[in-house]
């Protein structure tokens, strides 16, 4: 059997993520990682988008950044003042090609490209099964995604699902300095829904429908959409689909553990896809750093929580109002976003704000409505004990 003191399984986001982040950590010790995926990984398969303050390791691969924001609703038309954050977006192609290159001819880490079949763990070995054969390590972290067979009904389980088209213009349409966070100028019946536009120069950008709602379209249904607010509301008649992304994350208020015994779960599948909003880039990036300052500190690579507990509830709490149906979408982050500074609400969607800073964000929203979803969400829990 062959030994690692390190896997990887899942060289997708997360994964590589870790991979890179662990380089010092394998030159100081002289340890060794391996890196399964069954992808080749070369394709441009996702945009990821997500703000911060500085610059983190993958600042290579950003391909672009606003300092400006917009929000838009049938209440709200609002630019955002995001300093000191900016929005940045990353190109999942550019960032496999970058981590390839740094990950490729390391001679402490060995890329494969093949199938994980099996990962468990016994006493203090994590075993993989790889393409049949047996593989051990000292730790297993893993992305691979875990099939959910049972969704008890004391959780909410919603889906952000979304199509995206990179459109080029023949006018100048866009503001390449200002992005669209969210327009809810679209159709809300098949659930809250709303685009996100990302100029990429003056006559190209990234049109992103994106809807909540319990089950995906049809294609068609993406189709109209986007084209009714490419005319409607960017006015514009011609212009050429240059590529185009479809995506669905789930978001949900079920528990994931995020280790068992000696496998450690990154990424979605550790549950660091915020329920409420499905962002997961910079819950990735913050959880494989801290793994690994816990590795060139204490030699071990087991985190506390990223998160104070209660950002959970207050995922479950936003998850119950969307799927009641009792405010849309809408009303919330139109109230939200009205009310708050964008850099408070951008610190609150990262789960870093202080319970004080938290109140003053609920005083703001529509306080008897979010109430009732508190007690509905606490009821289900209890009642299907
Ligand atoms: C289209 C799309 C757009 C998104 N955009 C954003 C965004 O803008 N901002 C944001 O914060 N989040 C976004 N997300 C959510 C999240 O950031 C991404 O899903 C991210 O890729 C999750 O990283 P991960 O490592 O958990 O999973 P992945 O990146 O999917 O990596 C998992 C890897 O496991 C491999 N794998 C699976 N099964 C096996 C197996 N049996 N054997 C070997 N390998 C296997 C896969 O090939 C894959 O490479 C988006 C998601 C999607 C789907």
């Amino acid at each position: 059997m062959k030994h690692f003191d390190y896997i990887i399984a899942g060289g997708g986001c997360s994964g590589r993520s870790l991979a890179v982040r662990m380089l010092p950590y394998l030159e100081a010790t002289n340890k060794r990682v391996l890196l399964v995926d069954r992808a080749q990984k070369k394709e441009n398969d996702k945009t990821w988008c997500f703000w911060e303050k500085e610059s983190d390791i993958f600042e290579p691969t950003v391909f672009r950044r606003w300092n400006h924001l917009s929000f838009s609703s049938s209440s709200v038309d609002k630019e955002l003042d995001i300093q000191p954050y900016q929005y940045k977006m990353i190109r999942s192609g550019d960032f496999y090609a970058y981590t390839d290159q740094i990950l490729a001819h390391h001679p402490q880490v060995s890329c494969i490209q093949a199938e994980v079949e099996k990962i468990y763990t016994e006493k203090d070995q994590a075993y993989v099964v790889i393409d049949g054969e047996l593989f051990s390590s000292d730790y297993t972290f893993s992305s691979i995604p875990k099939i959910q067979e049972k969704r008890p009904d004391r959780y909410h389980y919603l889906l952000q699902h979304f199509e995206g088209w990179v459109i080029e213009t023949e006018d100048h349409t866009f503001d390449p300095d200002c992005a669209t966070l969210m327009d809810f100028h679209t159709p809300q019946q098949a659930g809250s829904s709303f685009v996100y536009v990302l100029p990429l120069s003056a006559n190209r950008a990234l049109v992103e429908y994106t809807v909540f709602s319990e089950q995906e379209l049809t294609k068609e249904a993406y189709t109209t959409a986007l084209k009714l607010y490419i005319r409607e509301q960017l006015h514009c008649e011609h212009y050429s689909i240059i590529a185009q992304e479809h995506g669905l994350i789930p978001m949900s208020d079920h528990p994931i553990k995020a280790q068992q015994g000696r496998v450690i779960y990154l990424g979605t599948a550790g549950g660091f896809t915020k329920g409420s909003t499905g962002y997961t880039f910079r819950f990735i990036q913050k959880h494989t750093a801290s793994i690994v300052e816990q590795l060139l500190q204490y030699g071990d690579p087991q985190v506390r929580p990223l998160s104070a507990a209660r950002f959970s509830l207050y995922d479950a709490t936003l998850l119950n109002l969307l799927i009641s149906g009792r405010i849309s979408g809408e009303e919330i982050f139109s109230r939200m976003f009205q009310k708050n500074s964008a850099t408070q609400i951008l610190k609150f969607l990262d789960n870093e704000t202080s319970i004080f800073e938290e109140i003053q964000i609920f005083l703001s929203l529509q306080k008897q409505e979010f109430a009732i979803a508190l007690v509905n969400r606490t009821l289900k829990l209890i009642r299907s004990n």
